[in-house]
């Protein structure tokens, strides 16, 4: 018998766990984990080389531990795309999206209290909350996947949890929440426990409609967050950000590392920042993509989710794991996300989306007869 985790004095909360894992398989077409399917462009792989080399000379420092210019830039990101004015003290800035959400749940969850989520949702909600000792509700969610705010309304006064996620649009499933219903979910959050609500907009340039940042206006326990790593085709980068009342950004401060954010990390962000225009080039073609997946899926027989992202969750399969593994048997990589019935698939190349609709369209024949 060898020496495993079990073995070891591991917190009593991750005893018998499996970690966060998307399988990297080795396969043609790869459209399992929403990452943008297009590389960076040749200028702008040549500005973050010239970028990179700069802050090389300057290695034998610790970076700016606060990142001030590269804050100073997302905010003026997030200020020309939604008209909502923010500045570098609404913004604060860590290695994926996924950290900043530790860094929230570090500061406003942990032992002996609770976060809510709507689920399906992003699983890494709850296991970064597992991991940070914070008590995990699983919310409800409508048969169709959309939130039912007087179901939500009732878990958190029910609850009352201290930091609650909605993730807009929604992954796996695709779908964008209304601000009617994010507001209504904040209300009752701040009615039940001054508590802080995540908005999880990771998705957002890909959305029919508009980001929620002007909600952030008179509501200091709204927090939104975003990364680099599917709009922007960034995903290697490891860059997400939040933008929320300057309260926030200073309340994060007490659990970041120092200096958590690579000179070489600010140093390439703010390179792809001076190219939001081609970095953003690919989004509009990705959105015409994912409305010609949905529109196929459903001329095939599926039954697929209205989506905002970059992705489509489609079904139903009596057995979503058998399905998966016949696409994979045909070349392409989808994601099995555990929600009963579905999976989900990444809008690529328009080769790529032939190669899947050509493989799902065998399944579904095998499945019909
Ligand atoms: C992909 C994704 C993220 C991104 O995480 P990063 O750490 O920024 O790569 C965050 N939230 C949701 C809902 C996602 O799907």
């Amino acid at each position: 018998m060898t020496f495993g985790i079990d073995d070891l004095p591991v917190r009593d909360e991750l005893r018998g766990k499996s970690p966060y894992g998307a399988p990297q398989l080795d396969v043609p077409v790869r459209l399992n984990t929403n990452e943008n399917p297009y590389p960076l462009p040749e200028a702008l792989v040549e500005r973050i080389a010239e970028r990179v080399r700069e802050a090389a000379r300057d290695l034998n420092r610790y970076p700016d531990r606060d990142a001030v210019e590269l804050r100073t830039r997302l905010a003026e990101y997030l200020t020309n795309t939604s008209g909502h004015p923010l500045d570098v003290s609404n913004v604060w800035a860590a290695n994926g999206s996924n950290e900043v959400i530790q860094q929230l749940l570090q500061t406003f969850g942990g032992p002996g209290r609770t976060a809510i989520g709507f689920e399906p949702s992003y699983s890494m909600h709850g296991l970064i909350a597992r991991g940070t000792n914070t008590g995990w509700i699983s919310g409800p969610r409508r048969e169709d996947f959309t939130i039912d705010v007087s179901a939500a309304e009732r878990a958190i006064a029910e609850h009352r949890p201290d930091v609650v996620f909605v993730t807009t649009p929604n992954n796996p499933t695709g779908n964008a929440v209304p601000a009617e219903t994010v507001l209504a979910l904040h209300d009752a959050a701040q009615a039940a426990k001054p508590s802080m609500v995540v908005v999880d907009e990771a998705y957002i340039e890909f959305s029919h409609g508009a980001s929620l940042l002007p909600l952030l206006d008179g509501r200091p326990n709204l927090v939104i967050s975003r990364t680099m790593s599917k709009a922007f085709g960034a995903a290697g980068l490891r860059l997400g950000y939040l933008a929320a009342h300057p309260a926030v950004v200073d309340a994060v401060q007490l659990v970041r590392l120092p200096y958590h954010l690579s000179a070489v990390t600010q140093a390439t962000a703010l390179a792809a920042l001076e190219h939001t225009d081609t970095l953003l080039k690919y989004v509009d073609q990705l959105k015409t993509e994912r409305d010609r997946l949905v529109a196929e899926l459903r001329a095939i027989g599926f039954e697929v989710t209205e989506s905002d992202a970059n992705f489509v969750q489609f079904g139903r399969f009596a057995d979503s794991h058998a399905a998966w593994q016949k696409i994979l048997d045909r070349g392409v990589l989808v994601r099995d996300n555990g929600v009963p019935g579905r999976l989900r698939v990444s809008a690529g190349t328009p080769e790529e989306n032939d190669a899947f609709l050509d493989a799902v369209r065998e399944v579904k024949k095998e499945q019909n007869t």
